[in-house]
């Protein structure tokens, strides 16, 4: 059985405990800024969401790289990258309608959720239930789309 993240903001208090457990697993470190799923904060509807890659069907990223490596892992439905095929052209961070997959300078490769192999860190961390690791069938999938187009717009409305 597929399962996925499911988002519900109303329940976020910006703890940002998602983020310091998804840099530790994948980062060695406790700094959100090398984290893998954000928390954007709406100041003045004082609104936490957090957003991380939606593992999408048809991955935009997956079908721009030109050198094939993202793949799909079939047990966990992630799309992952593989470091050693990547050379870090960044196409896929221009074809991400979402901006979930990002460059990473350290390594010159570029980095995204791989939803921890299966187990991911971030929806364990979250005190609030706000992240959950649901059945992809039950999963409120298209509302984390919809909620990942929406902040994409506003980062953009705003840089
Ligand atoms: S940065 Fe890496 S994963 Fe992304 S498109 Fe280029 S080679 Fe593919
Ligand atoms: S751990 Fe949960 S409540 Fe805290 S910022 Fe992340 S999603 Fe929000």
């Amino acid at each position: 059985m597929l399962r996925s993240l499911s988002i519900d903001p109303d329940k976020c208090t910006g703890c940002l405990q998602c983020e310091m457990a998804c840099s530790l697993e994948n980062e060695g470190i406790f700094n959100p800024a090398r984290s893998r799923i954000k928390v954007f904060t709406f100041h003045e509807e004082g609104r936490f969401v957090p957003y991380t890659c939606t593992q999408c069907d048809e991955a935009w990223c997956m079908h721009a790289c030109p050198v094939d490596a993202i793949k799909m892992n079939f047990q966990t439905g992630a799309l992952e990258v593989n470091e050693k095929t990547c050379v870090g052209c960044k196409v896929c961070t221009i074809a991400c309608p979402f901006g979930t997959i990002n460059y990473n300078r350290v390594s010159g490769k570029v980095i995204k959720c791989d939803l921890c192999g299966g187990d991911p860190e971030c929806a364990k961390a979250c005190p609030t239930q706000a992240i959950t690791y649901v059945d992809s069938d039950a999963t409120g999938l298209e509302k984390m789309r919809a909620w990942a187009g929406k902040t994409d717009n506003a980062q953009h409305a705003a840089g």
